[in-house]
């Protein structure tokens, strides 16, 4: 038998590592288990060098929960380590690494992050366990089994052992005091399906507290068994080719990580990369339709097939995150803390990568099926729209599908709408003037003029509208986003035409101070303009610039947080070549002109859904008192 005394300075590291990482407790499992994969995949590689001769068998990790016993055990049939690996891998290694740990990371908070860089993997099973035994045998034919056991000071003992197959068995003892929750069965099957889900090797999980009756009668017996089932699927989707998948490989798998999302994905990709850097994985288009209330840790990150983490913020970029999926690299590194991957240029480099992906799919998608790539628009859209605003590369590549449809329900790129409009409506500045309309049914009066004027409208009614109008105009000279309703159909899109006007000059300046006693003054600025007799007597507009200075406010954008809140102004443009407005100057009655006022006016605010509350309710009754 030997003893020893781990060569550290420090009296008794155990209790350090367990108290910085205490909120992290749970990842002892992850590294245990990836300890065990590591070992029979170290046994796959050396088999397949031909440095171990004959079959090595199937090859498997078992986690056993023994809840009488207090254990929990994690077996493997890998390489195995003969003493003298134990002293060195275990007793010096590992140990030197958990020392440095310690040493570096007394004072910080974020221990957990760090822990398997350090190589402390293994000495995590000290934040669960006072004792933890090691009972392994070398796949050296030759070297004798090994039996180590420390409890968690310095000292461990190291005998031999009489275990004749090959693997390592790691048996925790767990500290009743205050880990006992480790010793409950969905807590670890739980934590099984969290990190070991997709880990290469058949991993079974079993307890011995469940009882079987076998035989009848006098040969009735009662005997402990372990029942155990497969818990992982070892080769996930992302591992395999894509070309030996089909949509349908895809879907399930969608659904296998997130089996209580009952949405279908809208479509995938699938990540392969080998140079500069290793990464592979499979990123889903959920349907998002007009919201950003999505939840945005759906990523999940993966190294080498071992979960990492799913608050994937700062390794891919901001409106990538509104994708769901998983990443898996071995590059990326996973164990430092947050603020040191932020500034790490390979995660750059990998964020960078996979917005170019997602680019060059989103346009090989639209070039190979434009019909179905329109279908999706609306439910991608505000993606798409919030990485042109966010990313300056993807702003670049998004011009060739980003799509813009009109009312009548077509999409165009802006290339092709540009086409489409320039010849009825370019102004007089040579602008050409894109009209838009946020909600089709508010603005429709508004839609319906300018649908008069043979002009075009598009709808814009995603919440990032405001923001992305300003990028839409800074990518394309001589561009401009005017909404329907800011302005009267003939100032919209300004050209040289004048419609003759029924009224004098003096014929309007008697009729404004009328109007202007009859609404309030300091919500509408009145004026008159020659319009059609078509268009309606009184329209009210809300100016572009207005209007998208609000707006950005209430996103908290634009950096306006100092002017206060804007004031609700709007414009009252009087058509003064409408009959109604003839009639208005000529009545007599001075009572009767102000009724006439009053009810075109309300009018022209119903069609902006400004009448409300009180003005409404009396517009209702006076309008029946008219019909009665
Ligand atoms: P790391 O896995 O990063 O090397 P660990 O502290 O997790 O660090 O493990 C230390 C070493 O102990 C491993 O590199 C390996 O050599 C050895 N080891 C741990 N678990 C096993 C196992 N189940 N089978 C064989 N060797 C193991
Ligand atoms: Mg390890």
């Amino acid at each position: 038998m030997a003893k020893g005394n781990i060569n550290v300075q420090a009296e008794n590291i155990f209790p350090i590592i367990k108290k910085f990482l205490y909120s992290d407790q749970e990842i002892f499992l992850r590294e245990l288990v990836a300890n065990a994969i590591d070992a029979t995949q170290k046994l796959k590689t050396l088999s397949s060098i031909d440095k171990i001769k004959g079959d090595i068998g199937e090859l498997r990790v078992e986690v056993v929960l023994d809840e009488k016993a207090k254990t929990i055990t994690i077996k493997d049939n890998g390489l195995g380590m003969s003493a003298d690996e134990v002293d060195k891998y275990i007793n010096e290694i590992a140990f030197s690494g958990a020392e440095e740990f310690v040493k570096k990371f007394k004072d910080k908070g974020d221990g957990a992050n760090i822990i398997g860089h350090f190589g402390l993997g293994f000495y995590s099973a000290f934040m669960v366990a006072e004792k933890v035994e090691i009972i392994t045998k070398s796949y050296k034919k030759t070297v004798k089994a090994a039996h180590w056991t420390c409890d968690g000071s310095p000292n461990y003992e190291m005998v031999e052992h009489d275990r004749k197959d090959r693997g390592t068995d790691i048996i925790l003892h767990v500290n009743e005091e205050d880990s006992i929750e480790f010793l409950d069965k969905n807590r670890i099957q739980g934590l099984l399906s969290k990190y070991c889900k997709f880990l290469p090797v058949d991993i079974k999980f079993g307890t011995n507290e469940e009882t079987k009756k076998t035989g009848e009668g006098d040969d009735a017996k009662e005997e402990t068994i372990v029942t155990d089932n497969i818990i992982n699927n070892p080769k996930p989707a992302w591992t395999q080719t894509p070309s030996k998948l089909t949509d349908v490989d895809y879907r399930s798998f969608y659904h296998e990580l997130y089996p209580s999302n009952f949405e279908e994905p809208l479509f995938h990709i699938h990540l392969n990369v080998d140079f500069p850097f290793n990464l592979t994985g499979i990123l889903y288009f959920p349907k998002l339709n007009n919201s950003m209330e999505v939840q945005k840790d759906k990523i999940q990150l993966y190294c080498n097939q071992v979960f990492v983490t799913d608050s994937v913020e700062g390794i891919v970029p901001d409106f990538l995150m509104l994708l769901h999926g998983v990443l898996d690299s071995p590059d990326i590194p996973l164990n430092v803390s947050r603020s040191y991957l932020q500034s790490d240029a390979s995660v750059k480099k990998i964020s960078n990568h996979i917005t170019k992906k997602v680019a060059d799919k989103l346009e090989s998608l639209f070039k190979k099926d434009r019909k179905d790539f329109e279908s999706k628009w609306d439910d991608i859209k505000v993606f798409i729209e919030y990485g042109m605003l966010s990313e300056e590369k993807f702003n670049d590549k998004a011009s060739k599908f980003c799509l813009f449809k009109n009312t009548a329900g077509e999409y165009h790129t802006m290339e092709e709408y540009l086409k489409k409009i320039t010849p009825n409506q370019t102004d007089k500045d040579k602008k050409v003037v894109c009209l838009y309309t946020s909600n089709v049914d508010e603005q429709y009066s508004y839609i319906e003029s300018a649908k008069a004027k043979g002009y075009d409208v598009l709808v814009m009614d995603s919440p990032l509208t405001s923001h992305l109008l300003s990028k839409l105009e800074s990518n394309n000279a001589d561009t401009t986003f005017v909404r329907v309703d800011s302005d009267t159909v003939e100032k919209l899109i300004k050209k040289d035409e004048e419609v003759p006007s029924k009224l004098s000059e003096k014929d309007e300046e008697k009729l404004k101070p009328i109007i202007e006693e009859v609404v309030p003054k300091e919500k509408f600025t009145v004026s008159f303009e020659s319009m059609s007799e078509k268009e309606q007597p009184f329209i009210i507009t809300e100016p572009e610039f207005m209007r998208r200075m609000k707006e950005q406010q209430k996103m908290g954008g634009g950096g306006m947080m100092m002017m206060g809140a804007m004031p609700e102004m709007y414009n009252l443009v009087i058509n003064s070549n409408h009959e109604i407005v003839g009639k208005m100057l000529k009545e007599k009655d001075s009572k009767k002109q102000k009724a006439l006022i009053k009810q075109t006016s309300d009018l022209a605010m119903l069609s902006q859904n400004l009448l409300k509350g009180e003005a409404l309710n009396s517009f209702i009754k006076r309008s029946l008192d008219m019909i009665k």
